[in-house]
């Protein structure tokens, strides 16, 4: 191969390089949104909702509990089992002097619908698609997802404060797991989320903790795509 052609070479190769790396924050080479499905058992704690699964619009899970208000922004509502597992660890968190603090619960397919909508009229739909979920495909629909902060008081930034850091070591013992991890985009559609937690219950926390494996892997192995 002459220096021309090769010069012609690198250049086709960095030219499909640029446009991969543009249009995959663009879903068109992703399945994100694309074959969706329902999800059959919104009520078991490993139940996967995400891009392509999708929970119904009357779905409401019907243990909703209010979480105590010592730990929560406002009024906010988890599933029984979710609420005493995030109460018990923000009390021993707490006994330990870090401050975890719930910031959003449970979401109604309504309100996710309205907050999704806000995003497209702000921001357009790229952006909504990238840092929002479209109704049903809100894991906050189940009350078992919450978003938390710490000691600065703000969701966005809780990646900088010690309750994160205290989070990467004990939040498995709980039962809950960092749903949306730095490197997990392709497959969980989601950016980094240092702020949202899921319920899972522990044994299930520990395993994919430790294997460090997200819940979509988990539930694909176990129940096919
Ligand atoms: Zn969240």
């Amino acid at each position: 191969m002459n220096e021309k052609k090769f010069r012609i070479c690198v250049y086709i190769v960095l030219f499909i390089l640029v446009i991969v790396f543009f249009t995959k924050d663009f879903n068109l080479f992703s399945d994100f949104y694309k074959n969706i499905k329902p999800v059959k058992h919104p009520e078991r704690l490993d139940a996967l909702v995400n891009k392509n699964y999708r929970l119904e619009e009357d779905y409401m899970p019907s243990d909703l509990e209010e979480v105590d208000i010592e730990f929560s922004h406002e009024h906010k509502y988890l599933r029984h089992d979710a609420k005493i597992a995030f109460e018990k660890m923000a009390t021993i968190a707490k006994k330990e002097g870090y401050q975890i603090v719930l910031v959003s619960a449970y979401r109604s397919y309504s309100y996710q619908e309205e907050l999704y909508n806000y995003y497209v009229k702000t921001s357009g739909k790229n952006y909504a698609d990238r840092c929002s979920a479209r109704p049903g495909h809100s894991e906050h629909q189940t009350g078992l997802a919450l978003d938390i902060m710490g000691e600065n008081g703000d969701y966005n930034r809780f990646e900088d404060t010690k309750e994160f850091e205290w989070m990467q070591k004990h939040a498995h013992e709980y039962g809950f797991i960092l749903r949306y991890p730095s490197d997990g985009y392709d497959i969980t559609g989601f950016k980094y989320e240092p702020w949202h937690y899921r319920y899972v219950g522990i044994e299930l926390a520990t395993y994919l903790t430790n294997k460090k494996i997200t819940l979509d892997e988990y539930y694909f192995k176990k129940y096919g795509k």
